[in-house]
């Protein structure tokens, strides 16, 4: 390991070290670790526990010759390397430089990547879970360990989302929910499962990258669509094979032949009316009270549905499939000569429409997107002028990765960013007791812009410099290949 003392503490007496990468300022014995394990002391002196990480691309796309020459000494050409921010550690309270800052040459061009591990007050996760299950009322607590982490918030098409941490867990409850939300949050960012419990819903098991458990069970399918969308994709395969559909739904219930899909194909009007509140001709909204049942909604006898049939549009014989939007529910039935609807054996052809609903559907699948707010401290460790680095990042001029991963940047004010943690390598992220996350950061841009808004350019030093002081400790794993490199703009 890497004497980090100078960067990161002082040295202290009787071999103590203290550390000051974050507000608790542990002073550690030798031997022994901080209280979030990342620093330790080692023979007095302070290192960072886990490993500087690089990632290197091998498969380089091609570049013009002459460009390629520029930068090339006749040798092997070597792969091309990123310091990501995993493993640098965090120059609390930033008016220090940021851990590292590395110029490099990147496509002929002069680049600055400035590398810290920022601990956020300010972050949240959102887990988008792709199911048309209904996980539990919009704006109901998540509980995890008897403490709330989050909300149900807006549902997506085809999702449901979960808004979990933030700063008001963290900070503005109690101090256990403060620590069981950082520690819940750690764990989806470590691409590991947690149970959470919806108030009024369901247990849910979330890992990203995993088909959410709901109450035990293992999702398999997002829903193709809602249920007016299902009926436009499906309806000419409906056509001349049943006389009516019910497409059941929570949000959107759709009814073929009242449909302007239905209308389009000059279907006849069955005389079916379902339940609920009719938004446009065929789309029907609060068809139920959401639940575990058909398509996200209570049903569990889908004929409970039908409000009434007109015997005057109706006729014996009439040939109804109702179905969920993922085809996983689905009743075939027929009218009698009193227009009752009787269960038949599905035609061939109603059967494989249902099935290929299934096959329209996407895995059911779990995504955690970390969110945060880099706009605060540590931009002095990139620049005298933190302005300068807000404006330059919301300018498009600086790329703002996370251990290399892109991220998304809200509009507005400052630098919010969000992430998908499947793009970021393993055990990137970190806590510190505060609680807070930590989270790796970088800002890559062009070195004579970094000159420009006031950068700490006297504290860079050379991608060479780097590799030959810290690439013997360092680990070096493979870039992403979906993700950009990122090249600086402007
Ligand atoms: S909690 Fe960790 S980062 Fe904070 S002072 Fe202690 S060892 Fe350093």
């Amino acid at each position: 390991m890497v004497d980090r003392t100078s960067i990161f503490g002082a040295a202290e007496a009787d071999g103590i070290v203290r550390c000051d990468a974050c507000p608790v300022l542990c002073r550690i014995r030798p031997g022994r670790a901080g209280a979030c394990h990342r620093y330790a002391n080692e023979d007095g002196r302070l290192v960072r526990t886990d490993p500087l990480v690089l990632l290197t691309q091998t498969d380089q796309p091609l570049v013009p010759f002459l460009e390629a020459a520029e930068d090339w000494d006749g040798g092997i050409v070597p792969p091309q390397t990123f310091v990501t921010a995993i493993g640098a550690g965090t120059t609390y309270p930033d008016y220090k430089p940021a851990p590292f800052i590395v110029s490099s040459r990147h496509a002929g061009v002069d680049t600055v990547t400035v590398v810290t591990e920022g601990i956020f007050s300010y972050c949240g996760l959102k887990a988008k879970i792709d199911t048309d299950r209904h996980l539990g009322p919009e704006a109901a607590r998540v509980m995890h360990e008897g403490e709330q982490i989050g909300h149900v918030t807006t549902a997506e098409y085809g999702s449901q989302m979960l808004s979990i941490g933030g700063v008001r867990h963290l900070t503005g409850g109690s101090k256990r929910e403060g620590n069981v939300t950082c520690a819940a949050m750690l764990a989806l960012c470590a691409k590991q499962a947690i149970e959470v419990e919806i108030e009024g819903g369901s247990k849910l098991v979330l890992q990203a990258g995993a088909a959410p458990i709901v109450n035990g069970v293992p999702e398999t399918r997002m829903r193709v669509g809602c249920g007016s969308a299902a009926v436009g994709i499906f309806a000419q395969q409906w056509q001349g094979h049943v006389d009516e559909v019910i497409v059941v739904d929570d949000h959107i219930t759709g009814v073929l032949t009242e449909h302007q899909a239905g209308k389009c194909l000059n279907m006849r009007a069955s005389g079916i009316r379902v339940r609920g509140r009719r938004s446009t001709p065929g789309r029907y909204f609060q068809v139920a009270h959401p639940g575990s049942g058909w398509g996200g909604t209570d049903i569990t006898d889908p004929l409970s549905l039908i409000e009434s049939i007109d015997p005057k549009l109706a006729w014996p014989g009439l040939r109804l499939l109702l179905t969920s939007t993922t085809g996983e529910d689905s009743l075939y039935v027929e009218l009698d000569e009193a227009l009752r609807p009787v269960p038949a054996q599905a035609p061939a052809a109603v059967a494989a429409s249902v099935a290929r609903i299934g096959e329209n559907c996407e895995p059911a699948l779990t995504s955690i997107l970390f969110m945060a707010g880099a706009g605060g401290s540590l931009r002095a460790g990139v620049t005298d002028n933190p302005i300068l680095l807000t404006r330059a990042v919301q300018r498009g001029e600086v790329r703002v990765t996370m251990g290399g991963a892109p991220c998304y940047l809200y509009p507005g004010g400052g630098i919010t960013i969000m992430a998908d943690i499947l793009r970021l390598p393993d055990k990137a992220f970190g806590y510190v007791p505060t609680p807070a996350l930590v989270a790796p950061l970088e800002f890559t841009l062009r070195a004579d812009l970094y000159a420009a808004m006031g950068g700490h350019v006297d504290q860079a030093m050379s991608l060479a410099t780097l590799l030959e002081q810290h690439g013997d400790s360092a680990v070096r794993g493979e870039w992403l290949r979906e993700n950009p490199w990122p090249s600086p703009q402007g």
